[in-house]
């Protein structure tokens, strides 16, 4: 099986661009970054706080995650419950990013993500993917851009579905996400050692899935 790793900050564009690489080469798409919003979307409608350990780890026992690919798309089942659109908004981002830095939460996730990389043609988005999920992948991509950019892009999308957002708000909430994320001290996000990295400030959504078609046909063929 083929493994395809993509890390890379908030709003560097990884879903989309893996999105598009996987139906390039008829992979699967996986994004875990819907894993951890599910566990901090559970966490707060059980009225706990996302930011404490004890809280966190205390619902751990309960929750029962599965993936499911449906047309190509992948929905992620809670206890059974389809909670694929519920963990999209910013109230979660923020949450998934709290309760991602407790290791009891990886732990729980890590053999989810491995079990799809032993049965599936997979492109896999993350922060931790090639660094610790799949540190044999064929090829890791770190995906970056400025914060600016990346919120301009967030912002964009986040109109587009009819949330009332700010830029501002957008940027600072990006901001402390990539904070969080790089300053954990369990699986932080940073480039895996043998990552090629793509920078796509000032790059269209196109002009950025030509750059990275460029890198898989150069290393996949
Ligand atoms: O990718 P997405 O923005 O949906 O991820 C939400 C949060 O989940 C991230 O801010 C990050 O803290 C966490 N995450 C992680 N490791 C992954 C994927 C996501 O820690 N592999």
């Amino acid at each position: 099986m083929i493994s395809i790793a993509i890390d890379g900050p908030a709003g560097a564009g990884k879903s989309t661009m893996a999105k598009k690489l996987a139906a390039k080469l008829q992979y699967i798409y996986v994004d875990t970054g819907a894993l951890y919003r599910s566990i901090g979307y559970y966490v707060i409608q059980k009225g706990k706080d996302p930011g404490l350990e004890t809280d966190v780890e205390s619902c751990l026992p309960e929750i029962q995650i599965e993936l499911q690919f449906i047309d190509n798309t992948q929905h992620v089942f809670l206890n059974g419950e389809d909670v694929s659109d519920r963990i999209r908004t910013a109230e979660m981002s923020m949450a998934a990013s709290k309760v991602s830095a407790f290791p009891a939460v990886r732990k729980f996730l890590f053999d989810i993500q491995r079990s799809f990389a032993k049965k599936y043609n997979i492109v896999m988005d993350g922060r931790d993917i090639g660094t610790v999920v799949l540190p044999n992948a064929k090829l890791k991509i770190f995906l970056t851009a400025s914060a600016e950019d990346r919120a301009k892009r967030r912002y964009d999308e986040m109109i587009e579905k009819g949330q009332d957002v700010t830029y501002e708000a957008v940027l600072e909430d990006l901001k402390q996400r990539d904070y969080n994320d790089t300053h954990r001290e369990i699986s932080p996000l940073k480039p895996a050692e043998d990552s090629v990295l793509v920078d796509t400030t000032g790059l269209t959504l196109d002009e950025g899935v030509m750059k990275i078609l460029e890198v898989v046909e150069s290393v996949i063929h």
